[in-house]
């Protein structure tokens, strides 16, 4: 099978996303935070992330500063997105903070009513207000991560903000695998022999599909829920989410061919 790749453009575009992240997160300095006992304890207990549990405030000029970033640079390098940006602006301008804090939450209430109100697909403004998210959860991910503990969590959610991987990596030292937060980055160990998804735990149904050309690269599949996770298994760290995310699409399209639905965009 011919692996696809995308466009020059585009990879360089998720590039450029990705370091206009990381500058941001970069900048951003967190007053420090207290996990206590009695959060810890309901954090393993009852499976509440960490962002959930203490609140942090996220600052009002800073969010809007970097969703005005991430909106310029669609509207320069992705014309066809964003030239319908200019609704989203105006509309959001004074509620970033409140809908990129529906975002994390899952609250999608608001955000709904936004997309109604505006020309611009529904996927559009949760990308963008994913991408306005992650310098804050990032920071946040490297002030309290160290607090949660691998081998108390193994849930099939990030344990600091909730949200699910966009994919796995399996560790060479240990072959353990984690999977990889689509929002704050941290990596999280999960079963190697279960569905990320509907938890399935019969090996019979989960299957792994190697590609000859990259063998570095896996894609794992349950026959239960017919949902796959990319995986990847070079050694090297995921660095940049966005861009590893872009620069895989050929798994995802080999994973979609076989009729499988991304973990990822399951509810
Ligand atoms: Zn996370
Ligand atoms: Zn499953």
């Amino acid at each position: 099978m011919t692996a696809v790749n995308l466009p020059k453009e585009l990879l360089d575009f998720y590039r450029d996303l990705d370091n206009l992240i990381n500058d941001y997160a970069g900048r951003i300095t967190l007053p420090g935070m207290e996990i206590t006992d009695a959060v810890l304890n309901r954090h393993y207990g009852e499976g509440v992330s960490l962002f959930e549990l203490v609140q942090p405030e996220i600052d009002a000029e800073f969010c809007k500063n970097v969703f005005q970033d991430v909106c310029a640079l669609l509207e320069r390098r992705r014309p066809q997105v964003g030239g319908q940006l200019k609704t989203l602006t105006e509309a959001a301008e004074h509620a970033v903070v409140r809908l990129v804090s529906d975002y994390i939450s899952g609250n999608d209430k608001n955000i709904k009513k936004l997309v109604e109100g505006s020309l611009i697909s529904g996927m559009t403004v949760n990308f963008i207000l994913e991408c306005t998210a992650r310098p804050f959860m990032q920071a946040f991910a490297r002030l309290v991560g160290s607090c949660t503990k691998d081998e108390k969590w193994q849930r099939n959610y990030c344990p600091v903000c909730g949200s699910k991987a966009r994919y796995g990596l399996i560790k060479q030292d240990d072959n353990k695998r984690f999977l990889q937060c689509s929002l704050c980055d941290r990596q999280w160990l999960f079963k190697r022999l279960a569905c990320p998804n509907c938890l399935n735990e019969e090996h019979t149904t989960l299957k792994t599909i190697f590609i000859e050309e990259t063998p570095d690269y896996q894609i794992h599949a349950c026959e239960e829920c017919r949902t796959y996770l990319k995986v990847f298994s070079t050694g090297e760290e995921a660095g940049n989410t966005g861009l590893k995310d872009a620069a895989t699409v050929f798994l995802d399209i080999i994973a979609q061919q076989n009729g499988y639905v991304s973990n990822y965009f399951t509810s």
